[in-house]
């Protein structure tokens, strides 16, 4: 509720325009139509397993998605998050037969503090109806990696910190059909690590708000 008011009151301007009717999503309903109309998830052909995202986000070539991005990375748009974890509850129900589905699963953030992929998957486990099962976790070990470099640091936190927890046994996992859900992806690099760690690899899908290719050329 406090979350709820905290958007309605630090976001009062539609994305695109400026207006003040702004909606859950973020824009006004005259920009929402004008630039997310039929908005449904994509199936990503480049991936190397199977992903779905909502919008497709190329820094750089839109002001607006990036400005979406920025906003939905705040603190600020709680009720942002419920509205598109529900564009893609529906979209998902007509592409993928939803009854195979066991339950959700957050990717672990680049950053402690990165709240935004469990957000999604909350309100995407209310949609959908499907339990969230917090089985992947960072180790202690990553909050020691703010003294490195980036590059040290990401190789890291992929390679040793991402571990499962033990209330699950490998072969248990691997007879469930799980939902990962990401804020954005970009290399799938993240999701390849946590699927290294989980063992139940081929059955599950990865789903993103956005997708953000790494170096399109053109
Ligand atoms: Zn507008």
């Amino acid at each position: 509720m406090l979350q709820n008011l905290k958007q309605s009151f630090y976001t009062p301007l539609c994305l695109n325009c400026g207006s003040f009717f702004v909606c859950d999503h973020l824009l006004c309903e005259t920009c929402f139509l004008a630039f997310f109309k039929n908005l449904s998830l994509t199936d990503n052909r480049h991936a190397e397993f199977k992903h779905f995202f909502l919008i497709d986000w190329t820094p750089g070539e839109s002001d607006l998605i990036s400005e979406m991005v920025y906003r939905l990375k705040s603190d600020r748009s709680v009720k942002a998050w419920r509205y598109y974890a529900e564009v893609v509850a529906h979209s998902l129900a007509d592409q993928e037969d939803l009854e195979v589905f066991d339950a959700i699963v957050s990717l672990p953030g680049s950053r402690a503090d990165s709240v935004h992929a469990w957000l999604f998957a909350k309100n995407l486990s209310k949609a959908l109806g499907l339990p969230v099962l917090n089985i992947l976790t960072k180790s202690a070990l990553d909050r020691a990696q703010k003294s490195k470099s980036a590059a040290e640091r990401k190789s890291a936190s992929l390679e040793n910190t991402i571990q499962v927890d033990e209330q699950f046994t490998r072969a248990e996992l691997s007879n469930l059909k799980l939902i990962y859900v990401d804020d954005i992806m970009t290399t799938g690099e993240t999701f390849k690590r946590c699927q290294q760690a989980l063992g139940a690899v081929e059955k599950s899908i990865l789903i993103t708000m956005f997708y953000r290719p790494r170096a399109r050329q053109t």
